[in-house]
């Protein structure tokens, strides 16, 4: 066992923060085992890591972030989602045929996501097996719990990053066998989204999805122009997941939809049916998106909702930079659009980056007892003048934090590096 001393926050339910000020954590079998304000008598000897007035959250949860596009971030974000696939993403997803620009290339991303605090997380690859390999063995091997996918595409982009669907089917395939018994990164279906997919690769993929008993990621009525691509290309289908449920591939595990911005009722009504998440990137909303998701109303109806970062339509590879910014969108979307509750609080967008999106990936994303202790240390950023509560110390970091102000990282219990180290 061993005892960890700070302050102690994590999510009680997704209105409400758990504060244990001033406390301790008693970790053991990598699980948190108990919180106490005092350590008990019986527990004396047992040798106790001081944070002092540092504040101890859970590690974050990112739902939707593309490694290949890592050297992207930060530029080509004036562009509108399709002119951006064209000029800045396939550009830099087609280098990924080099493995040995894709070794550079994600070992720096997966190094990357240790230092800004995420641990749990649903990856992109590209179309290349040989990369998106690399990419799932590095997170396996460096403890990320989560999902990274070979993407399926097979029409409406440039021929060097399309595959016949034969191909993409066989090598997917290939993929499942090789890394379904992975540790900590599974593999997981990933059809790019409905206009870069004929329904044969689509349809192929459903069946492997229900012969490895595996889930799916996708983009889902990201923008107005895909939502309208998706009818046209599948005019059988009422909405744009319907494709997708009709290739049966929403209940063969997790389903993962990113952004979810321009739900149809139908829509809705079959994310509700399968328990789906949707991921929602607020960077990348107002980057080369442009439209707001209805967060709000959504979870009003039970909608599953967990924060992405989207590299490289987002910009920032930490999650918790999109937590304020959830808040802040969601005050934008009910003052231009004001269409029933839309505004969610900072508990509730906290909630969304570690507790909700926590259970795709086990117990993680709390720190109650019997949680998987992936956690994170974060400097106590209170000013001279002015004591933050604990609390107020999170929501600091989520809003004005780098991740230079992470003290302190534990996953599975053990304390490890930045993510620099091998
Ligand atoms: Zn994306």
């Amino acid at each position: 066992m061993q005892i960890i001393h700070a302050d102690i926050v994590y999510s009680e339910n997704s209105k409400q923060l758990a504060v244990h000020r001033d406390s301790y954590v008693a970790v053991e079998g990598g699980r948190v085992k108990y919180i106490w304000s005092e350590v008990p008598e019986e527990y004396s000897s047992v040798p106790v890591t001081d944070h002092g007035s540092d504040v101890l959250i859970p590690a974050f949860s990112d739902l939707h972030v593309h490694a290949p596009q890592y050297p992207n971030r930060g530029f080509g974000t004036d562009l509108l989602l399709e002119d951006w696939l064209e000029q800045i993403t396939f550009p830099m997803e087609a280098r990924y045929a080099d493995p040995e620009f894709a070794k550079l290339a994600y070992d720096a991303f997966v190094d990357h996501l240790i230092a800004e605090g995420t641990m749990h997380a649903c990856v992109y690859g590209t179309v290349h097996t040989e990369a998106t390999s690399y990419l799932i063995e590095r997170m396996d091997k460096k403890g990320i719990k989560g999902f990274a996918g070979k993407i399926g595409m097979d029409r409406s982009a440039r021929e060097d990053l399309l595959e016949s669907p034969e191909k993409a089917l066989r090598e997917t395939e290939a993929f499942l066998e090789k890394y379904s018994g992975n540790r900590n990164t599974k593999p997981i279906l990933t059809p790019r989204f409905a206009p870069t997919c004929t329904g044969e690769l689509i349809n192929g993929l459903g069946r492997l999805g229900k012969k490895y008993n595996t889930g799916m990621q996708t983009h889902l009525v990201e923008s107005l122009w895909e939502a309208e691509q998706a009818r046209l290309l599948f005019p059988e289908c009422s909405c744009d997941i319907e494709i997708y449920e009709r290739a049966g591939l929403m209940d063969n595990g997790p389903v993962i939809g990113g952004h979810f911005i321009f739900p149809s009722e139908d829509d809705i009504h079959i994310m509700q049916k399968y328990d789906c998440y949707a991921a929602h990137c607020p960077d990348a909303t107002v980057s080369v998106i442009a439209g707001i998701m209805p967060a709000g109303a959504l979870l009003d109806r039970g909608i599953r909702i967990g924060l992405g970062t989207d590299i490289s339509a987002g910009h920032h590879v930490g999650v918790y930079t999109q937590v304020g910014r959830a808040v802040q969108l969601s005050k934008l979307k009910n003052f231009y659009e004001p269409d029933g509750n839309n505004t969610i609080s900072f508990p509730e967008a906290f909630w969304m980056a570690t507790k909700q999106s926590g259970q795709l990936f086990g117990d993680t994303g709390s720190l109650e007892p019997g949680a998987v202790f992936d956690a994170l240390v974060i400097k106590d950023l209170s000013d001279a003048a002015v004591k933050l509560t604990p609390e107020q110390k999170v929501e600091r970091f989520c809003y004005a934090g780098t991740k230079e102000d992470i003290a302190a990282r534990y996953m599975d219990g053990e304390e490890i590096p930045d993510g620099t180290d091998d």
